[in-house]
């Protein structure tokens, strides 16, 4: 951690007024707080979460469109992350459905394939690191008796969408290793604001929170990247071309932000026989927030987990009010996890 150590006191030495920099990756901020990192940052150096949970900005909709095609007697296939997700009506692990756990969507298709008199539908969530993959299990022709109810999001839009508000006052952004490894980092280039890509050893995020910061101080606004040895500025040009045959962008809406413009996937009409949406006239309706969950605030960036009234006290991984004390990826799980511990 010597390198570690240079890099924090470099940063001691920069920070001398009050900056927020965001990350929109939930395995930053499992690694920024497995690693205690903010204990040991300046005390003027903010290093707030935004959407970067693909589970926990599923809004509820969606996941009561999954329910939805539970009642039709549907197969449903998903992550783990995403059975105890509250939607309005319950959660896909209290729907009394048959609903599996997969670990990924060629799961999903095997299962299909194992039981041709049952309709099996994948919840394809997640970002650009996730859509490639089903992209290319699509172009591989499952079977009839598959489809997938896409939740994809995409990360540009989201960012766009946060500067254009201005809401959280954000000063630069760390870039999300895992996307830009598919994705590189072309497309951001667009947003006036520092940005830095980063990796997911603590010494990773240390010099991503540097060089953005030597940005803030400078005046200046690019794009860095501090994780060369896996992002490349053109990513990964087969797994693009591969999600853009399949699915095109459309606007949707995020829990937590209003419908975003040309923020989600959905399947091109070619590919329409595997949209589940379609194939059994599923509505994905937008269900207005009731709870006393701040998990909008949260994505948002303009609340901390602890600033909620139920965090760890009514709200806790066992007993999750709102899907970011779900997901292993969600802000709340993980400062229950290890900030409230310290
Ligand atoms: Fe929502 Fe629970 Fe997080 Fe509060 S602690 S914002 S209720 S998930």
């Amino acid at each position: 951690m010597a390198v570690g150590k240079e890099i924090l006191d470099a940063l001691h030495a920069l920070v001398d007024r009050e900056i927020t920099l965001m990350h929109i990756c939930g395995t930053h901020e499992a690694a920024i707080a497995r690693a205690g990192l903010r204990s040991v940052l300046p005390p003027k150096l903010k290093i707030v979460m935004g959407p970067g949970c693909p589970v926990c900005i599923t809004p509820q909709g969606e996941i009561d469109a999954a329910l939805d095609l539970v009642e039709r007697d549907c197969t449903i296939a998903t992550y783990g992350d995403l059975l105890r997700v509250p939607g309005s009506k319950g959660s896909l692990e209290s729907s009394g459905g048959d609903v599996r756990v997969v670990q990924g969507v060629h799961k999903a298709v095997e299962i299909a394939r194992r039981e041709p008199d049952r309709e099996v539908v994948f919840i394809s969530v997640g970002f650009e690191t996730t859509a490639p993959t089903v992209a290319a299990t699509i172009l591989s022709r499952p079977p009839e008796n598959f489809s997938i109810l896409s939740c994809h999001r995409l990360v540009p839009p989201a960012m766009e969408w946060l500067l254009g508000q201005g809401e959280a006052a954000i000063d630069g952004f760390i870039l999300p290793g895992h996307v830009c490894a598919v994705m590189g980092y072309e497309e951001y280039e667009k947003f006036p604001v520092p940005q830095v890509v980063a990796g997911f050893e603590p010494e990773d995020i240390l010099l991503g929170l540097l060089m953005a910061v030597q940005q803030v101080r400078d005046g200046v606004h690019r794009v860095e990247n501090a994780y060369p040895r896996v992002v490349t500025r053109e990513g990964n040009v087969k797994a693009k071309r591969l999600m853009y045959e399949v699915f095109e962008p459309f606007d949707i809406e995020w829990r937590g932000f209003p419908v975003i413009p040309a923020s989600g996937l959905r399947l091109k009409s070619e590919f329409e026989g595997y949209d589940a949406q379609k194939k059994f006239g599923i509505e994905i309706r937008h269900v207005d927030k009731h709870s006393a969950c701040i998990c909008d605030k949260v994505l948002r960036g303009v609340a901390r987990p602890s600033d909620c009234r139920l965090f760890s006290k009514a709200c806790t991984p066992r007993t999750p009010v709102g899907p970011c004390m779900v997901s292993h990826e969600g802000a709340c799980k993980i400062w229950h996890l290890y900030e409230s511990r310290r």
